[in-house]
């Protein structure tokens, strides 16, 4: 272990993950806390890091209140909607009401926003999304949360986050280690801020062999941002509400500019509009939820998905029409090459021009994140003038470990924030961090030298178990002593698909399959302690696993707990089909106990905040 260097530092507030949150947060921590010590510790490298990195082509979540486009209020109502009721609301008005100032920041900062010719407004692709020449999105938040840190550590992964040995339930920081150098970095810290991002792979994807890695949601995604609060006893909601999107197909190219923008739409292989035909079944498992506007994502897949089990597939998106304007046609060309380059290079290789061929679309293999339409993640405080008392523990996005706080995809309950709301809500936590430590809140933290030693032990120990193992192996990559990280990943993508509703099964579960599936994991778990790494690289493929691994136990354990189908198009639970609004219009908040492992799960009230008033004004 003496070949490891261990760097020590000391800090205020400490981010992890420069993503959108996290590059938000570092942003403000600075703007409120002018002499505190601020550090971010990124696991790539900031300038082209997270869901964003290769930049994106709309903003999706701008009100535009000063022009009365939206309120904060129809910004709820949007989400509650599209979840089909259930979100945290006080979460979601905060960032509505806050997410037109960080817009227009992005704005003076140089990305290039789109502009409508006549009114002089930000060129609205939906309700909800305005259009920008987005390439530069990350190099441009990332250069602001370059000038406002102390010092940003690109290339460290966060491994464990570090608790105050003096006080219960306190953070002390967090630790990790260098990919490149292999150095381990202890940060002992007042605050930390996790914001990184959300989880892919942690379901089969369903490009697996060379082509692994083409999913939608960012492949370095492995749910930190999940497990590193589980792991430290953190309560977690709406875990089971994972996320199934409809993409084209193989390159996973987003659709929303061409639906809002195009004016596309979808038809299966006889050229019939499917989504009627299955109304009627839709309406006998969710009720009057089918009859909302916007239909929710969730039941739009549900009717993609019964049309293809039925043998109405492939799923076309008609472009023909379209793409007779030239205009039409280089905005749908452009919209690939601004965020998703390789959807262009798949149509190139099977021969599809959308001038003349009508693109496949298919649904993806689930994934988990808190800030799409889809709200899993940590369970956390409200701002004090919104939150309900149930809801409200002194300090906005504060988890329920004191001086942790979240933003972006870590937050759950509060969905559809996308990039710019994730920044808003990295700037929340922030503001709150701040405060925390101003309030005297943090004083007194003592993290022992023994409680970095241990972790220590336990990061590298991949490294020693394969030092060790390569010597019995019996071929190939074939050991009876250690396993590695690929073997452990694609172990894990199996129980998840098979077990917990992903592609395999049509996503469809139920609870004995997520009993066995529970069972599957624990043993992974026992057999994760003989991953293997040859090299920094493979150390950092362990700690990736790892953590899917835990974020994939709190699924399940959440998917068993919610009896009834809530999201049905997400996915389904055979022994309880229909959704069942008398027994689970609830929230589903977990915690993972660090000692034993097991996870105790509750019911918490589900608050309608917005139009709640209205409401008891007319009765
Ligand atoms: C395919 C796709 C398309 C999208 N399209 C749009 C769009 O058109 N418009 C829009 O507004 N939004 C869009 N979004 C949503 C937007 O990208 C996310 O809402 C936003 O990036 C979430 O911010 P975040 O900070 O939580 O996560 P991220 O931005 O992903 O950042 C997480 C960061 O944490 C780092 N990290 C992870 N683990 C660790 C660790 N252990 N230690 C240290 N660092 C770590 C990562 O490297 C990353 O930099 C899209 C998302 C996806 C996936």
């Amino acid at each position: 272990m003496a070949k490891h260097k261990t760097h020590f530092e000391e800090c205020d507030v400490l981010v992890v993950g420069g993503g959108m949150a996290g590059t938000g947060a570092t942003f403000e921590a600075r703007h409120w806390g002018r002499d505190l010590k601020i550090i971010c510790v990124e696991k790539a490298n900031i300038d082209r890091s997270g869901a964003v990195a290769q930049g994106l082509y709309a903003i999706n979540c701008y009100m535009g209140m000063q022009w009365d486009e939206n309120q904060p209020e129809d910004h709820v109502r949007y989400a509650r909607n599209d979840l089909m009721g259930m979100v945290r609301e006080d979460l979601g008005y905060d960032m509505a009401r806050h997410v037109d100032s960080t817009v227009h920041m992005f704005d003076e900062w140089g990305l290039p926003m789109m502009k409508n010719e006549k009114t002089g407004r930000y060129l609205r692709e939906g309700k909800w999304q305005i259009m920008i020449h987005g390439e530069s999105y990350k190099p441009i938040v990332a250069e602001a949360a370059k000038k406002s840190a102390d010092k940003i550590y690109n290339r460290i992964m966060i491994t464990h986050l570090l608790m105050d040995e003096s006080q219960e339930n306190r953070i002390g920081g967090a630790v990790g280690f260098n990919m490149r150098t292999g150095d381990f970095h202890v940060f002992r810290a007042k605050t930390v801020i996790v914001a990184a991002g959300g989880a892919s792979h942690i379901f089969k994807p369903r490009a697996v062999g060379e082509g692994m890695g083409r999913t939608w949601y960012a492949p370095w995604s492995n749910g930190s941002a999940y497990a590193l609060p589980i792991a430290a006893g953190a309560k977690m909601t709406q875990m089971e509400n994972r996320i199934v999107l409809c993409r084209f197909k193989d390159g996973y190219g987003p659709v929303g500019a061409y639906f809002l923008h195009l004016k596309t739409y979808t038809q299966n292989a006889n050229g019939e509009n499917y989504e009627k035909k299955w109304y009627d079944q839709t309406k006998e498992l969710v009720g009057e939820y089918i009859d909302h506007h916007p239909t929710p994502t969730c039941l739009r897949n549900h009717a993609f998905i019964q049309e293809v089990a039925a043998g109405g597939g492939p799923i076309h998106m008609v472009t023909k029409e379209a793409f007779q304007d030239p205009h039409l046609e280089t905005v749908g060309w452009e919209n690939f090459l601004g965020m998703t380059v390789g959807q262009a290079v798949v149509w190139a290789s099977q021969n599809i021009d959308p001038k003349h061929t009508n693109p496949e679309l298919t649904t993806s293999e689930p994934y988990v994140m808190g800030s799409h339409a889809t709200c899993s993640g940590a369970w956390v405080s409200g701002p004090e003038d919104l939150s309900p008392p149930e809801y409200f523990w002194g300090y906005n996005r504060m988890l329920t470990i004191d001086g942790l706080f979240g933003a972006g995809d870590t937050v759950g309950g509060s969905a559809h924030k996308f990039s710019s709301g994730s920044f808003t809500e990295g700037r929340l936590a922030a503001k709150a961090a701040v405060k925390y430590i101003e309030d005297k809140k943090a004083d007194g933290i003592n993290v022992s030298d023994k409680q970095c030693e241990d972790f220590k032990t336990a990061v590298y120990k991949p490294l020693e178990t394969y030092t060790v193992a390569q010597n019995e192996i019996t071929g190939g990559t074939v050991s009876p002593s250690y396993i590695s990280p690929i073997q452990g990943l694609q172990r894990l993508q199996k129980i998840m698909d098979e077990y917990v509703g992903g592609i395999t099964s049509n996503y469809m579960t139920n609870g004995n399959m997520l009993k066995r599936g529970l069972e599957l994991l624990d043993w992974l778990q026992e057999d994760l302690e003989k991953v293997g790494a040859e090299d920094y690289h493979q150390l950092m493929r362990a700690w990736e696993l790892k953590h899917r691994a835990l974020t994939s136990q709190c699924v399940t354990e959440h998917t068993l707990f919610r009896e009834e189908t809530r999201w049905p198009g997400y996915y389904y639970r055979g022994d309880h089909m229909k959704l069942d609004d008398d027994n689970w219009h609830c929230l589903t908040v977990s915690r993972r106990d660090p000692k034993t492992g097991k996870f105790t799960m509750e019911k918490v009230p589900v608050y309608h905040i917005v139009d709640e008033n209205e409401k008891k004004k007319a009765s």
